[in-house]
């Protein structure tokens, strides 16, 4: 028991009985042995067990020699080993490699993928009728197999619309920005951006987290402007420990923020406010937009930390912070809807 929580224990004491303290002091402890912290990672890299050009080895070398403190393996239709790598490069609180795998499907020309995160076992493409159909068979066989799936660059050979995803079910993840370059996350032709469909999809009432993942392919080809180089985009997820689980089940329930550079020093929601704050560099300017229904821009603040109050009818509200260099960081949307009267 620390010094500082002795009055307010006292107070407990004071205000009610020996159940209410007993339940005051477990919320504390609690909260003081089990703070979560930010770690940060990469859900999507590919080794030479697939179409990679290193060695997992090499791969994990790179992550945790770059201030990462995870980075999940997803080789096409292979689930690479973690055991060995986690032997010789884990920390306990400091690294962790992921189990997972990226189920390589398609219907027709349309290329569909969908990472498995921490799966039990293997998973093979299960094919299907529609596009949709060939996401949610592989969303379930993932699921049947104790993973999270997470749907992968939807515009990679415009596989995906934002109105075939938001049919898709038991699924909470898809990327919202892709390392590669060859897989149109600004959208064109007519075709919205990844963010743009975000938008869509959320307006329709489908709650679907956005992450940034660098598909990393190539770590040796350094001046290719055709490879698919590590570094590009990652997530924040807040977690109790570095472990497999409480890493993915951090994932799936949103608690994570997605970047290409941009960091933050503290982002929370409460009934009434969403607030950031923007760990800022010298040479760098910020814009902080909240954002609703239909995309709509509903607050722009140009300090940080910013604040965003709720009013109850914005459908739901997520921020997205962009930096004068292009990079960006992007929270998750928390679904608000009206009191009732
Ligand atoms: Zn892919
Ligand atoms: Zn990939």
């Amino acid at each position: 028991m620390t010094r500082r929580l002795l009055p307010l224990l006292v107070l407990a004491v004071l205000l009610g009985s020996t159940a209410a303290l007993r339940r005051f002091e477990d919320r504390v402890l609690t909260s003081q042995q089990r703070a979560p912290r930010w770690y940060k990672g990469n859900t999507h890299t590919h080794t030479i067990n697939s179409d990679g050009d290193s060695h997992p080895d090499d791969v994990v070398k790179w992550y945790r020699s770059h201030g990462y403190q995870f980075v999940m393996l997803t080789d096409h239709n292979v689930l690479t080993s973690v055991e060995g790598l986690n032997a010789l490069h884990g920390l306990d609180a400091r690294f962790l490699v992921i189990r997972g795998e990226e189920v390589t499907d398609r219907f027709g020309t349309k290329p569909l993928h969908i990472n498995a995160l921490d799966p039990s076992r293997l998973i093979s493409a299960q094919g299907g009728s529609s596009a949709v159909d060939v996401v949610q068979r592989n969303v379930h066989a993932i699921r049947a197999a104790d993973g999270i799936p997470h749907v992968n660059h939807p515009s990679f050979g415009w596989a995906l619309s934002a109105e075939e995803l938001a049919q898709v079910r038991d699924l909470k993840l898809f990327e919202i920005f892709n390392g590669h370059p060859q897989v149109n996350n600004e959208g064109g032709g007519g075709v919205p951006s990844l963010e743009a469909m975000w938008d869509q999809i959320l307006s329709r009432g489908v709650l679907l987290y956005g992450l940034a993942v660098d598909d990393a392919h190539h770590f040796k080809r350094h001046d290719d402007r055709t490879a698919s180089r590590p570094g590009k985009g990652w997530v924040y997820v807040r977690a109790d420990t570095l472990a497999p689980r409480a890493i993915v089940e951090a994932l799936e329930r949103g608690d994570f923020y997605s970047s290409t550079g941009v960091e933050l020093n503290d982002y929370a929601v409460t009934d009434s406010t969403m607030t950031l704050t923007v760990r800022e560099t010298v040479w760098s300017k910020y814009r902080i937009q909240f954002i609703g229904r239909n995309g709509a821009l509903l607050q722009e603040s140009l300090e940080s930390p910013a604040t965003y109050r709720f009013r109850g009818d914005e459908g739901y509200v997520r921020a997205r912070v962009l930096e004068s260099n292009g990079e960006r960081a992007w929270t998750q949307p928390v679904m608000v809807a009206a009191a009732p009267r």
